[in-house]
């Protein structure tokens, strides 16, 4: 009896097994037959938009733009189909597609389609409203004293007036941008938060960390990580940053207020440590130097360059970026390339780029040839692009004798040191505030902005100040939600740094070390996005993204 029991046990069990392994495998076809219809689809689409937009880039014409918009329009188009949407939404509730490659892809597809779902009528309303602010910014020019004024001018009189009412002035006249564009952007933002309610997330924020992959619950609380290992040491640099402007405007510490740091927002570091980079690169060439130095860790550029185009041209993008055209190993950074040291760290950082899409897995199906986020690509440009700053990585590209490298090291240290915090601190504010606007778009934002910019710049709000100083940083209204991911990838710069420097490399700047690339190769670049970035994190330096070794490297 109980051997006849058994026996029906276990034939019960094994045919549950057949009707699950063959549900699994009935979902598993149709995934795959799914993949390879969208990929057939997808990839001319992919491929014809980015070379659009490249060649836009760079010929600058309107009618290059033109072909430019319609490309990435016809690739987004893609994903607005509702029906191909609910194929992929059956798939992923119903939890039978397990394969891992598979498994990934309809994650990733999935919240595509997702972020397409958004009714015509509600995005192209949110188109409008985005143009008309985008062209409030643009027309604004601040007034002093009946002369308009540039960004760029307001930049040059915060950096370079020693008098203390002009800094004011020109402070408060770009302020005036704020109540501009405020109440259109308050409107804006509560639009953005309707659509998001309609997909399905509580607010426009989550919505936009969740379908780039990120859980704000994981973000925020690596942002306090970094809040409690900067804090006291940010708060010591400030003291430093104080005496010096005290001294220089001739005021007390307490009388200094936000016009006195030399920028709008506090946002990049003042110059109290000045070593002059640019004249170590005066008779260089920077691709050169690019590409031995890359060529040097294994990870040849030179197919990079062919397809490249770096110098200046009337009508072409005066910034830099890189370009993966293909994911099949047509991969082009624009630059303007200059012999200074920016665009030295620019060369390095657009490389950084350009060798994570070069040495993808051509084996992986097109999906999970990308980066497993975006910040985590940028990490690997931060990671390279601050070399041309470092007296050690300069004296072992030939640049700098050893003497020289001594003897610019610390003033190099702190000047690098002083911008990461400034900059952390800044970010910290623009992650609290967004996240908390998106909350709560009803609340007093004005007042919202100062709290957070006291907590965490340290700033003194000027007395009785009640204005929408919040609406005047451009990326609030236009480029949102996605700040914080800067700041993620500088962190996870350093955690690659000290995970090289203590594992993989013999020397501190990496010249010449072949083990470097080959590391990044098979743990970051080919992977590509077929792991969860934080797992992708994990498995390669031994723990998930943490703000400790930004702290070591920049804390003291
Ligand atoms: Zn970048």
């Amino acid at each position: 009896m109980k051997k006849y029991l058994l026996l029906v046990t276990t034939v019960l069990a094994i045919s549950l097994l057949a009707g699950c392994t063959s549900k699994q495998e009935k979902a598993e076809t149709q995934m795959k037959d799914f993949i390879s219809a969208y990929e057939t689809k997808v990839i001319p689409l992919y491929k014809e938009a980015a070379l659009a937009s490249w060649n836009a880039n760079i010929t600058g014409t309107d009618e290059d733009w033109a072909k430019s918009e319609k490309a990435s329009f016809e690739l987004t188009k893609i994903y607005t189909d509702s029906s191909t949407f609910n194929q992929l939404k059956k798939l992923k509730e119903g939890g039978l597609v397990k394969d891992s490659l598979l498994a990934r892809q309809l994650d990733l597809i999935y919240n595509f389609y997702l972020g397409g779902q958004v009714d015509p009528d509600l995005l192209a309303e949110q188109i409008r409203m985005e143009t008309e602010i985008s062209k409030k910014y643009s027309n604004f020019r601040a007034n002093l004293n009946g002369k308009e004024l540039s960004d760029n001018q307001i930049e040059e009189i915060l950096k370079n007036s020693k008098i203390s009412s002009d800094l004011q002035s020109a402070w408060e006249a770009h302020k005036m941008i704020g109540p501009v564009v405020a109440d259109d952007i308050i409107r804006l933002v509560k639009h953005r938060n309707l659509i998001a309610r309609k997909t399905g997330f509580s607010n426009y924020h989550e919505m936009t960390l969740k379908l780039s992959g990120q859980d704000p619950a994981e973000v925020t609380q690596i942002f306090d990580e970094l809040d409690d290992l900067t804090r006291e040491s940010f708060a010591g640099l400030k003291g430093d940053i104080d005496a010096f402007f005290a001294k220089k405007y001739n005021l007390g510490i307490t009388e200094l207020k936000p016009w006195h740091y030399q920028n709008r927002f506090f946002q990049e570091a003042p110059e109290i440590y000045p070593v002059d980079f640019d004249k170590y690169y005066e008779n260089q060439d920077p691709v050169k130097l690019a590409a031995n130095f890359y060529a040097g860790i294994g990870l040849n550029v030179d197919a990079i360059l062919a397809k490249s185009d770096l110098y200046e041209k009337p009508g072409k993008n005066q910034h830099a970026f890189s370009t993966d055209i293909d994911r099949s190993g047509d991969v082009r950074t624009l630059d303007n390339v200059k012999p200074d040291s920016y665009w030295m760290n620019t060369m390095l950082h657009e490389l950084g780029h350009g060798v994570y899409s070069y040495y993808n897995d051509k084996s992986l199906p097109f999906t999970l040839r990308d980066a497993a986020h975006s910040f985590t690509t940028e990490a690997i440009a931060n990671l390279f692009g601050r070399f041309a700053t470092d007296p050690a990585w300069m004296n072992e590209m030939g640049l700098i004798d050893k003497d020289e490298s001594e003897k610019i090291m610390p003033a190099g240290k702190n000047a690098l040191r002083l911008q990461m915090l400034v900059f952390s601190r800044w970010a910290q504010v623009m992650y609290r505030f967004e996240k908390s606007m998106y909350e709560d778009p009803d609340q007093d934002l004005n007042r919202q902005w100062w709290n957070m910019v006291e907590k965490y710049q340290l700033l003194n709000k000027p007395e009785g100040r009640n204005m929408p100083d919040w609406a005047t940083k451009i990326h609030v209204a236009l480029y949102p939600c996605y700040y914080h991911n800067y700041l993620l990838g500088e962190m996870l710069a350093s955690q690659w740094y000290y995970y090289i420097t203590t594992n993989i490399a013999k020397s501190r700047s990496f010249v010449g070390e072949k083990a470097v690339g080959d590391y990044l190769k098979y743990k970051v670049f080919m992977p590509g996005t077929r792991y969860y970035w934080n797992d992708m994190i994990e498995k390669s330096t031994g723990e998930k993204l943490t703000a400790k070794y930004y702290a070591k490297q920049f804390v003291e």
